[in-house]
């Protein structure tokens, strides 16, 4: 048995439509998973990139979204992706700006893996969550208060679900991603100081990948990590070890 094959297994992935929830999905069915690909916008064109792929609408604008969604269908593996961000100053900071990154981020991302967890543990059959984190799980970052306490709280909940639910087959396990190039970032790579700025503290001398994150979540969804629980695993190019 090849440990790193995810054949045989069916993947989840919230916010499949781009980014780097677009390049798990892929990577996932490269690596013989069946994948659902979901998405508040449509997956379509992600559908088209992996074979025998669907998709499933699920808008986390209700945070509660996926609490029927692992009763019906069996899903071994979970990928908590979608997530947004903020930007102002704390001392003007909104309830708006607050309630909205923490509802996706943190809020949905608990009720989601909390569903998935019910389901599996009710079938015995195991499961594996891979939670999208943040430098900002370690950080403080600046005028982005509330993606910084969401994904510090990513960060947290990874290790309290890992503790209760590792002995019962489930896996909780995130990623914290480094500076990577996606639709997110497009503005800081393309103003010169902030990128020189960024490129001069990673120690890998450039932009992460969205397939460096993937490969990482295929890794830590594998056989190959079974005994991994509550890890919180930077993909940062050394960012982290500066
Ligand atoms: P992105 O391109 O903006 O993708 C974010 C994804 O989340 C999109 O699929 C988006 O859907 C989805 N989403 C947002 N609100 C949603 C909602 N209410 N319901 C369902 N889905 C929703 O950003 P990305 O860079 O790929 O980010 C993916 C994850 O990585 C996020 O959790 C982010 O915090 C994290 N991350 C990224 C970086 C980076 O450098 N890029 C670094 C650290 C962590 P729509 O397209 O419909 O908006």
């Amino acid at each position: 048995m090849n440990p790193f094959s995810l054949a045989g297994q069916t993947a989840l992935v919230t916010g499949a439509n781009t980014g780097i929830g677009q390049a798990i999905a892929v990577a996932m069915g490269r690596a013989g998973a069946h994948v659902i690909c979901a998405g508040r916008s449509s997956c379509a064109d992600t559908v088209a990139m992996i074979d025998g792929a669907h998709e499933l609408t699920l808008d986390f604008a209700d945070p509660m979204a996926a609490k029927d969604t692992f009763a019906t269908r069996k899903v071994d593996i979970l990928v908590n992706n979608a997530g947004i961000i903020r930007r102002a100053d704390s001392i003007e900071f909104t309830e708006e700006d607050w309630d909205a990154v923490i509802d996706v981020n943190l809020k949905a991302l608990f009720f989601t893996c909390q569903a998935f967890a019910k389901a599996a543990i009710e079938r015995d059959t195991g499961g594996r969550i891979v939670n999208i984190a943040s430098l900002l799980s370690f950080q403080g970052g600046i005028r982005v208060p509330s993606y910084t306490a969401s994904k510090h709280g990513v960060a947290g909940l990874t290790k309290s679900m890992a503790n209760e639910w590792a002995a019962k087959g489930v896996n909780v396990n995130a990623i914290a991603p480094g500076y990577i190039e996606t639709n997110n970032t497009e503005a800081l790579r393309a103003d010169p100081d902030r990128n020189k700025a960024i490129l001069d503290r990673i120690p890998a001398g450039r932009w992460g990948k969205a397939d460096d994150i993937a490969q990482t979540a295929v890794f830590l969804a594998s056989p190959a990590a079974t005994y991994i629980h509550g890890a919180v695993l930077n993909v940062d190019g050394g960012w982290l070890a500066r």
